[in-house]
């Protein structure tokens, strides 16, 4: 099959390595497209002694032959794109960037109403970063939401804003009793400062693709976050407010579905998650500090020491089967070896049923608990012993570690191409 389209989706709950993987296959791309989330995300790429993390801007923007897009399903802070753009240019880099004029703006409001919203919702809140996601996402569908391109028409934008500021502003301190001080003047004077400064960036970026896509151009488009936080197929409500299975990647660039051939599904040797949620094979706390140290799993963006886990097959069947994944990437194996043995979830346990399929109902996963089964481990490994093992190709891996891998392609049904045993982009091997 043709690979001129190619979508990275998280399997699990994020921070599964997608940034390593992006910035493994940009390399050969001639476009790094961002389709959903927005600066809730964050990735890490280390290049060299480098170590760079972006949250808007695509992983792409390393590489100059590639052209970055920040698609329309993207919700975009500009005055952190802007930011993030000053930061790559201090170390040299000046972005090749283009952002969809169709991408919904977070306006000062929405991160104000996040607040608001996130204590009133409590326990069923998704642990929002508070940045304003779920705020913008709800403007965009209730149909008085600001896009990138109204920041370049002041009559426009001022039409719109005065719509959308007073309806935040109302609810904000009406409903809330929260206050929300920031005038209608003074942010359409700072958003069109910010339409100025990013007007050279915006354009239609889903014709380009159109176009790029009918020249064979290579795309890759980069999904954020991971299948369990997508709002129609995650722990609903505990997740996030833009969909990241694959097929949302065709919503969030305009490029047809039918054009995109191959789906890399990122899957850590383990499971991560931040925020609140069921976690079924959450590790209890006094075991979980080894894995979360030595696997760094501290948030990108906030720095929040991550919940870990053994890595579970129920969660990764479902997003094989929904994002329709061809191929898998299985990340940070080197961060479990030195454990004398590994579980993986196979099954759920349910009021003494055995259930293979993630269940929709809250209530089940509350009181789900793991089947596991155990596999051997394999030893610890040091950077030379990584580079060596690269170089002799899969087949000179750790017997058990191959073991590992093949038990999970049989239980989920897809070929793991990528294997990766080190965060630097020279740590990776391909079957
Ligand atoms: P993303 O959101 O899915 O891109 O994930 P993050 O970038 O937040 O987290 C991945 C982290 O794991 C980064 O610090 C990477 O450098 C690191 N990483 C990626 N792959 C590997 C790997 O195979 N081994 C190790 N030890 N670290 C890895």
């Amino acid at each position: 099959m043709n690979n001129q389209i190619t979508v990275i989706v998280g399997t699990q709950w994020g921070d599964e390595g997608k940034g390593k993987i992006t910035d493994f296959f940009a390399q050969q791309s001639d476009y790094v497209v961002r389709f959903q989330g927005g600066n809730n995300a964050g990735h890490t790429l280390v290049v060299g002694d480098e170590v760079y993390k972006l949250h808007l801007i695509p992983s792409g923007v390393l590489y100059p032959k590639a052209v970055s897009i920040i698609g329309n399903g993207v919700v975009v802070d500009p005055k952190v794109l802007l930011e993030e753009i000053s930061e790559l240019q201090k170390r040299d880099i000046e972005p090749n960037l283009k952002v969809s004029q169709r991408a919904h703006v977070i306006m000062p409001y929405h991160i104000a109403m996040d607040e608001a919203i996130s204590s009133h919702q409590g326990q069923l809140a998704a642990g929002s970063t508070k940045r304003g996601i779920a705020p913008v996402c709800a403007d965009k569908v209730y149909r008085h939401g600001i896009r990138v391109g109204d920041l370049l028409e002041p009559k426009l934008f001022k039409e719109k804003l005065v719509k959308s500021y007073n309806f935040n502003k109302d609810i904000i301190e009406k409903v809330f009793n929260n206050s929300f001080d920031n005038t209608l003047e003074n942010i359409f004077s700072e958003y069109l400062e910010y339409g100025k400064q990013l007007a050279k960036y915006i354009t239609d970026t889903e014709v380009e693709l159109f176009q790029a896509f009918k020249q064979n151009k290579k795309i890759l488009l980069e999904g954020a976050q991971g299948m369990s936080l997508d709002p129609d197929h995650g722990m609903y409500p505990h997740g996030t407010s833009t969909n990241n299975v694959a097929g949302y990647a065709s919503v969030g660039t305009g490029v047809g579905f039918n054009c995109i051939s191959r789906v890399v599904g990122i899957t850590k040797a383990y499971v991560s998650r931040v925020g609140n949620s069921p976690f079924v094979t959450e590790l209890p706390e006094a075991e979980a500090k080894a894995l979360r140290d030595k696997g760094n799993e501290y948030g990108t963006t906030t720095g929040r020491p991550r919940r870990v886990g053994w890595i579970d097959l129920v969660q990764i069947r479902q997003a094989v089967r929904v994002s329709g994944v061809t191929d898998l990437a299985i990340m940070k194996l080197d961060i479990l070896a030195g454990f004398p043995e590994i579980k993986v979830c196979v099954a759920y346990d349910i009021n003494g049923e055995r259930v293979e399929e993630m269940p929709a109902s809250l209530t089940k996963l509350r009181i789900a608990k793991p089947i596991y089964e155990i596999l051997p481990g394999w030893s610890d490994m040091n950077d030379e012993q990584i580079t060596e093992l690269v170089k002799n190709g899969y087949n000179a891996l750790p017997e058990n570690m191959k073991k590992y891998i093949e038990f999970i392609e049989n239980k989920v049904g897809v070929k793991a191409t990528i294997v990766s045993i080190g965060p630097k982009r020279s740590q990776t091997i391909l079957r």
